[in-house]
C-alpha cells in the first residue's frame, strides 16, 4: 500500500496531531455541508441555500486537501483550479435555463474525466501498491461517464443527431467490448511487465463503450441517460477516493452516486420506463404513434385572445399546464400576472406540474418560482389529475408530450406508458403554441385536434400579453 496515503488516512485515528486534525476536520465538516446541501436541494424553497451550503462544503474540502501533510505542487494545483473555475463560472452564468441539461452533461463528463485521470495517476504511482480494484473501477466508470456525457451533450446541443442511432449487431458489439474491458483489466494485474499498456487499452475500450452506449439512445430517454451518467460519475469519484484513501472523495462520490441513482429511478417511474429499456432499448425511434394520430381529424380549431379571455374570465376553475415552450418564451412572469388577474375575478387557478415537463427535473417548479408563483399553487401530477374533470379550462402553455393521450392509448408511440396530465378531461382545452411543431418526442398530439380543444397560436410570451390585455378589458 502507498505509505504516504496510508499515513494520511490512519495517522489521525492513531495519533492525532494538529497537522492531521485540520484536514480531517475540514473533510468531516465538508461532508456534513454536502449532506445538508443535498437535503435542501430537494425543495425549490430551500434549493438556493442548499446549493450555497454544498458550495461552501466543496471550498472546505479543497482547503482540507491543501492542508494535507506532505502536500505539494501548490502552484500547479492553483493553476488547475483557475482553469476549471473560470470557464465553469462563465458558462454557469451565461447558460439559458433551457440549455441546463447539456451543461449538466458537460460538467458531469468533466467529473468522469477527472476520476479516469486520477485513477490512472494512482496506478502509475504504484501499480502494485494497494488493491487494484478501486483504481480499475475508477478508470472504467470515469471513462464511460466521460465520453457518454460528451455524446449526450452533443445530442442535446444539436451538434450530433438527437435521434437514436442504430447499426448492425449493436448489442453484440457492446457485449464484446465489455468482455474486452474485463480481459484487459485482468491482464493489467496479471501481466505486471506490460501493466501500463493494458491500462491504456482498458481506458480506450471504456471510452469507446461510453460513446457506443449513448449514441443509440435519444428522444424522451435523454434525461434518464444524463441521470444514469451522473450516478456513474459519482461512483467513479467514490472508488477513486478509495484508491487514494481520500475521505471527502469517498463521501461526496457516494452522495452523488446515490442521488443520481435515486433520481434515475424516479424519472424512470415518472416516464413508466424500465431502466434496462432506457439503457439497452434504443428508444425514441420510429414514432409509429405519430402516424396513427395523424390519420384522424386533422383540423385544429383556432381561437382569438379575446374569446380565450372570455372563456377564462368567466370560468370557475382554470388549470394551467406549463411546458417547455413557456420556458423558451420566458413567459413565467406573465402567466403569474394572468393568474392573479383571474383570481381577482373569482376564478380558481392552479398549476399542473408534470415531472418531466421542460428539459430538466423540476424545470417548471424553478421557472414558476422565479416568477414568485406561490408553491401551494403548484400541484404534482398525482394531486392535480383527479381535478381536471372539474376544470372549466385547461390552459396548456408550450407543453406537448406531457399532455399527449397517445401515451395512454398508442402502444406504438415512443411515449407509450408515460403517465400524462389529464388535460383532455377538462371541459375546454386551450393550447398556446407557435404552430404545428412537435414536442421533444417528435410526435403528433391528437389532443390538439379534439373538438373541445382551441389553439391560440403564437409565442407564449406574446400570447399571454394579449390575454392579459383582453382579461383586463372584461
Ligand atoms: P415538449 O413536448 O417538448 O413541447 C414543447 C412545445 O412547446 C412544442 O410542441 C412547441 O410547439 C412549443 N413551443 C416551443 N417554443 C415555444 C414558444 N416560444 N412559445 C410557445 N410554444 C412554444 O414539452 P413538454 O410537454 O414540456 O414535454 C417535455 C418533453 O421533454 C418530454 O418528452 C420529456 O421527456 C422531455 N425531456 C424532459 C426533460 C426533463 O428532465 N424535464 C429533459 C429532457 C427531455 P411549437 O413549435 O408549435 O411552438
Amino acid at each position: 500500500m502507498n505509505n504516504t496515503t496510508e499515513y494520511r488516512f490512519e495517522v489521525f485515528v492513531s495519533n492525532p496531531g494538529f497537522d492531521d486534525f485540520v484536514p480531517a476536520a475540514a473533510y468531516l465538516i465538508a461532508s456534513l455541508f454536502f449532506i445538508i446541501g443535498l437535503k435542501r436541494l430537494s425543495s425549490p424553497r430551500t434549493a438556493r441555500s442548499g446549493n450555497f451550503i454544498a458550495g461552501v462544503g466543496m471550498a472546505l474540502a479543497l482547503l482540507g486537501t491543501f492542508l494535507l501533510p506532505k502536500m505539494g505542487h501548490f502552484c500547479a494545483i492553483l493553476i488547475a483550479i483557475a482553469i476549471g473555475t473560470i470557464p465553469g463560472w462563465l458558462l454557469a452564468r451565461r447558460v439559458k435555463m433551457t440549455a441546463m441539461p447539456q451543461m449538466v452533461s458537460l460538467f458531469n463528463g468533466m467529473g468522469g474525466a477527472c476520476a479516469m485521470f486520477i485513477s490512472m495517476g494512482e496506478w502509475i504511482k504504484g501499480a502494485d501498491e494497494g488493491p487494484a480494484l478501486p483504481k480499475l473501477l475508477g478508470i472504467v466508470l470515469g471513462s464511460v461517464s466521460f465520453t457518454g456525457s460528451l455524446v449526450a451533450f452533443g445530442k442535446l446541443q444539436g451538434l450530433i443527431s438527437e435521434k437514436p442511432m442504430r447499426w448492425p449487431f449493436q448489442k453484440a458489439i457492446n457485449a464484446v467490448l465489455l468482455l474486452a474491458i474485463l480481459a484487459s483489466a485482468g491482464a493489467s494485474v496479471a501481466d505486471s511487465q506490460r501493466a501500463m499498456l493494458w491500462i491504456v487499452v482498458l481506458a480506450v475500450l471504456a471510452l469507446l463503450l461510453g460513446v457506443l452506449q449513448v449514441l443509440p439512445i435519444g428522444g424522451a430517454d435523454m434525461p434518464v441517460v444524463i441521470s444514469v451518467l451522473n450516478s456513474c460519475t459519482g461512483l467513479a469519484a467514490a472508488v477513486t477516493g478509495f484508491a487514494m484513501h481520500n475521505m471527502a472523495m469517498i463521501i461526496a462520490g457516494t452522495l452523488v452516486g446515490a442521488a443520481g441513482s435515486l433520481l434515475t429511478l424516479l424519472m424512470c417511474k415518472a416516464m413508466n420506463r424500465s431502466l434496462a429499456k432506457v439503457v439497452f432499448g434504443s428508444f425514441g425511434i420510429a414514432p409509429k404513434g405519430a402516424a396513427a394520430a395523424a390519420q384522424g381529424d386533422q383540423t385544429m380549431r383556432e381561437i382569438s385572445a379575446s374569446e380565450c379571455a372570455i372563456m377564462m374570465g368567466y370560468a370557475r376553475k382554470v388549470i394551467v399546464i406549463p411546458g417547455y415552450g413557456l420556458a423558451v418564451a420566458q413567459g413565467q412572469h406573465l402567466v403569474h400576472e394572468l393568474e392573479q388577474m383571474l383570481e381577482k375575478r373569482g376564478v380558481e387557478v392552479k398549476y399542473a406540474i408534470h415531472p418531466v415537463a421542460g428539459r430538466m427535473p423540476g424545470h417548471m417548479n424553478v421557472l414558476l418560482a422565479e416568477a414568485d408563483v406561490p408553491y401551494p399553487k403548484l400541484l404534482d401530477m398525482e394531486e392535480i389529475n383527479p381535478e381536471f374533470d372539474q376544470a372549466d379550462v385547461a390552459l396548456i402553455i408550450g407543453a406537448n408530450d406531457v399532455v399527449n393521450p397517445a401515451a395512454r392509448t398508442d402502444a406504438g408511440s415512443p411515449i407509450y406508458g408515460m403517465p400524462i396530465l389529464n388535460a383532455d378531461k377538462a371541459k375546454n382545452v386551450i393550447v398556446i403554441k407557435r404552430g404545428r411543431g412537435a414536442g421533444f418526442a417528435g410526435i403528433e398530439n391528437a389532443l390538439f385536434y379534439q373538438p373541445k380543444t382551441r389553439m391560440l397560436f403564437g409565442d407564449a410570451k406574446a400570447a399571454l400579453q394579449e390575454l392579459i390585455t383582453e382579461v383586463r378589458g372584461l
